[in-house]
């Protein structure tokens, strides 16, 4: 089986965090015998500036050639004035998306004991959390026709947008969500708004149907508003957590602040068979950029997930995700996540460290 890895550094911070990231993939590959194969390819403002268009065709083609996809982050200040929608940076990254049915998104949510005096719960109730959110990417009230603005009788105003869901779209992302949740501590939650959305009743009764072929994971359900409550309250209690797009933004945004570390975080968007694009939670942050002060530490976990999501070697990704925990144990902070005590080391500092460490 090939493995091709498309690297797709982007803007701002994200060439500096990818090639962090790219340099420890290449070190395991070499140390596990991984047989990764590296191509780069051009996304968002970059490809703006050489190429006119987010998502030149060449990228495209070789998003879908390759198996795997690393993205660092896409936009900036530069591009965030065109009054053409179709010439943002951001374009880029759902043209990817969407032309690859990429629908599959997991955000886990990983609390480091190491920082756990950033979150912003009391360390009680989250030491040790880790939870993964399963999220919808491709559907739902987000892409749901029809929609706009129009105006009605007497002149006023009216919104208006279709949430949508198909068997088949709930069935596929509730097989990600529970093949994870087996993988996991066989525990899932699904979270819908059944009490009054029609459309996520069929949800939690596809989900019910999913669950006989999965006698192993424990299945619950929970309404999204309580959802809420509860991941502020006591976020121990979930392992994984199933939704729709809408639901799945908000939620994960929410349990993303719990960990108190936006430079920690990330994220995988797979398709049907697996292949997955894998990127930091964060953003390209224009603020930091071209400084050597962004953390890569998102964007190195990512690459573990990569490893394990799309390429089944488990271990080699437990082999990073160990090793970033052995640089904060070494007290090794970059800016977004020192404090008192700490050593503030650069980007390439903190590659050097997750480097050594392996
Ligand atoms: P987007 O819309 O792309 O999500 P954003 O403007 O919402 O972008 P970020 O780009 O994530 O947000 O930046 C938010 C803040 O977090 C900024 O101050 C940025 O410097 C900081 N930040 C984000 N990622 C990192 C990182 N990897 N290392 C250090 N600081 C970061
Ligand atoms: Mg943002």
């Amino acid at each position: 089986m090939s493995k091709n890895v498309l690297i797709l550094p982007g803007d701002g911070i994200g060439p500096e965090i990818v090639t962090q990231a790219q340099r420890v993939l290449e070190l395991v590959n070499q140390q596990d015998s991984l047989g990764l194969e590296f191509s780069e390819a051009k996304v968002g403002g970059a490809a703006i500036d050489a190429d006119g268009v987010p998502l030149p065709a060449a990228t495209l083609e070789a998003a879908h050639a390759a198996d795997a996809i690393l993205l660092g982050a896409v936009g900036g200040p530069k591009w965030d004035t065109n009054p053409d929608f179709q010439i943002r940076p951001e374009k880029g990254l759902l043209g990817i998306r969407s032309n690859l049915g990429l629908f599959g998104n997991l955000r886990p949510a990983i609390l480091y004991p190491q920082l756990a005096h950033a979150s912003t719960l009391k360390p009680e109730v989250v030491s040790g959390l880790d939870i993964l959110i399963v999220r919808e990417l491709t559907g739902g009230i987000y892409f749901g026709q029809p929609r706009g603005v129009r105006e009605k009788e007497g002149g006023i105003r009216e919104g208006y947008n279709t949430y949508v869901y198909d068997e088949n779209e709930i069935r596929r992302i509730g097989r990600v969500a529970f093949e994870a949740a087996m993988a996991r501590d066989k525990r899932l939650c699904s979270v819908d708004k059944a009490n009054v959305l029609e459309v996520t009743v069929l949800w939690r009764e596809v989900m019910e149907e999913l669950s006989k072929e999965y006698p192993e994971v424990e299945l619950s359900h929970m309404y999204v508003d309580n959802a809420a409550m509860q991941l502020v309250r006591a976020p121990k209690q979930f392992d994984v957590m199933v939704t729709g797009n809408m639901f799945g933004d908000i939620l994960s945004d929410a349990a993303a602040m719990l960990t108190g570390s936006i430079g920690m975080l990330p994220s995988a968007s797979l398709d049907v068979n697996g292949k997955g694009m894998y990127e930091p939670c964060h953003g390209s942050a224009p603020d930091i950029a071209g400084q050597n002060l962004a953390n890569p530490l998102a964007t190195i976990i990512s690459a573990a997930m990569m490893l394990r999501y799309s390429f089944g070697a488990g271990d080699t990704a437990a082999r990073i995700e160990a090793a970033v925990s052995n640089v904060l144990d070494q007290n090794l902070r970059t800016g977004d996540i020192w404090s008192e005590g700490m050593q503030k080391v650069s980007c390439t500092e903190m590659g050097d460290a997750v480097m050594a460490a392996l």
